[in-house]
């Protein structure tokens, strides 16, 4: 019906996939991220390559040490 929810959509869908599975919440507590911000990162290739962020430093030492 409304031809900008399907631009909307895609335009998400690039912005989260075009680095691999780049996902917009704490890959650790959940949290939302705010995409305008540097967030600490992780990387991983063992699947194809899959993109960690974590809101904070914490967080990340949190997930590296699972
Ligand atoms: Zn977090």
């Amino acid at each position: 019906m409304a031809p900008h929810v399907d631009d909307t959509i895609a335009d998400r869908s690039l912005s989260e996939t075009g680095d691999g599975d780049v996902v917009t919440v704490c890959a650790e507590c959940d949290g939302e991220l705010d995409p305008g911000e540097r967030t600490p990162t992780v990387a991983t290739v063992a699947d194809g390559v899959t993109v960690y962020l974590f809101c904070d430093e914490d967080c990340k030492a949190a997930f590296q040490r699972d």
